[in-house]
């Protein structure tokens, strides 16, 4: 068969024309960096669209993330409670800061951590909680905002997945001291390559802003070990345009889901995602789970069988990071019996702005006939 193929994901563009329009203007001021026109115009516009008192803008997700922890000065070996069930770099974040990961469990309806189980997992070295809003679900915010307030610890949320979600009508990067966004290509929003933190205490965005320069707070004063993490003027014009049609492009995110959810709801053995209460949703992920006693099928073999028919879905996010190489020396209390099951179960299903209903049909139609 020499059919394209069709890839979990396909990077959202603006008409090539508009992006030019936007470009334009850098031929004149030769301001290609550094916190430019673009960039604060950018600004503004996430700002007003996400509904937070404040935005930093990064050269993409990840340093956003390593640099907000930075910015809290956290003492060396503290730790922090999070998610196993997430992609690297959140647990990178908190190891390359020198701090220990202390994983929690998920629970099993929408894969986020599991509010019952963190307390038992705060210690005196505890500082902070590092949630995920992982595939754009959100996470129990109101309890754990209870448990921080009632251990005075810091909440970080990684929001990488929910771009434009809201919860109970407020955008969900209030929640928490902060969250940080990823506008990767893959995600459901991009600026090409880039990310951002929103964030309420001025005094953390002023170190967010050094942190990300070197560490230079003016021409003579560097007072952190700062990185260089800046958005570039190409990257926020990217985002400009972007954000034009972002919520076309969610509308047509949803369309696809509605499609799965309705063709896939009634096959046993595959759970579909589960739509959650007062939650304005971004439709940035479609997960199934696959149970095979059910099914007949394991997950692994409806990953090959679907390629096999050029459909190339990811198994997020397995394996476990606590299971990775490179953490097999951090040690863990905790069970992890939920993330253990979920993350040998799940499959992302394709989801993008330009895939035709046609071929989410064939791809249910694979997955139907494939059943017991
Ligand atoms: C994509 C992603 C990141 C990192 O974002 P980048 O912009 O790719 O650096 C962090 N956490 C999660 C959960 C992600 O999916």
């Amino acid at each position: 068969m020499d059919r394209e193929k069709i890839y979990v994901t396909r990077s959202s563009m603006p008409p090539m024309e508009e992006y030019f329009d936007e470009i334009k203007e850098l031929w004149d001021t030769h301001w290609l960096t550094n916190m430019g026109r673009k960039h604060e115009e950018f600004r503004a516009q996430l700002k007003d669209y996400l509904e937070v008192e404040n935005v930093e803008l990064f050269t993409n997700g990840h340093m956003a993330l390593e640099l907000l922890i930075q910015a809290f000065e956290f003492p060396e070996g503290s730790e922090v409670i999070t998610t196993p069930f997430t992609f690297a770099s959140t647990t990178h974040a908190i190891v390359r800061n020198r701090l220990k990961p202390v994983f929690c469990d998920i629970n099993t309806i929408d894969y986020t951590i599991d509010v019952t189980k963190i307390e038992e997992l705060i210690t005196d070295n505890t500082v902070a909680i590092l949630p995920v809003h992982v595939y754009g679900n959100v996470c129990n915010v109101e309890a754990i905002d209870d448990i921080a307030k009632r251990y005075n610890l810091k909440v970080i949320y990684d929001a990488a997945h929910a771009f434009g979600v809201k919860y109970k009508g407020v955008g969900i990067c209030n929640y928490g001291d902060a969250s940080m966004l990823s506008f990767h290509a893959t995600k459901v929003f991009n600026t090409i390559e880039g990310g951002a933190v929103c964030y309420k205490d001025k005094e953390l965005g002023k170190k967010l802003y050094s942190l990300k320069n070197f560490g230079i707070v003016d021409e003579e004063h560097v007072t952190s070990v700062g990185a260089n993490a800046k958005m570039n003027e190409f990257c926020a014009a990217m985002g400009i345009c972007n954000l034009r049609h972002i919520d076309s492009v969610i509308a047509k995110r949803k369309e696809v889901s509605r499609f799965y959810d309705d063709a896939l709801r009634d096959v046993d053995g595959i759970m579909t995602r589960a739509e959650q209460k007062d939650v304005i949703a971004n439709y940035s992920y479609y997960p199934i789970l696959v149970d095979k006693k059910i099914y007949g099928s394991n997950r692994d073999d409806i990953y090959e069988m679907l390629l096999r028919n050029c459909i190339v879905t990811r198994k997020y996010f397995y394996p476990l990071t606590s299971d990775m190489e490179c953490y097999k020396m951090v040690s863990y209390n905790a069970t992890l019996e939920n993330a253990s099951n979920v993350v040998k179960q799940v499959l992302t299903l394709p989801i993008y702005e330009e895939l035709d209903l046609t071929i989410v049909d064939s791809i249910c139609k694979m997955l139907i006939n494939n059943a017991n």
